[in-house]
């Protein structure tokens, strides 16, 4: 049996003591990472980041759920690869930029 820590920091189950459950939380996330429209590689670097999960299980999870969902996945990727979508709003400063600090 493989030693392994579990963080109290964490919300997270821990994959190998209650794996079942640490799924469900995964394709929870996915769902939710769906509904804000974002691909495969966002979504898996958004659980990475945030909810520390990694990329591998993101992945394995992901493929579960398009396989038992495949009409779902079909028409998501339509609707989602081919758009480009702008997340990245330039700031336009109204006021110009003053630089008065002194170092
Ligand atoms: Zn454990």
């Amino acid at each position: 049996m493989m030693y392994h820590s579990h963080s109290r920091e964490s919300s997270l189950p821990c994959l190998h003591c209650h794996p079942t459950t640490y799924i469900r939380l995964v394709q929870h996330l996915i769902e939710r990472c769906l509904l804000l429209q974002m691909s495969q590689a966002e979504c898996i670097r958004a659980l990475a980041k945030h909810a520390c999960i990694h990329p591998a299980i993101t992945v394995t999870v992901w493929r579960g759920l398009q396989k038992e969902n495949t009409e779902f996945f079909q028409a998501y990727f339509n609707a989602t690869s081919p758009r480009h979508f702008v997340r990245h709003m330039p700031k336009t400063p109204r006021f110009g930029r003053r630089n008065h600090r002194k170092y």
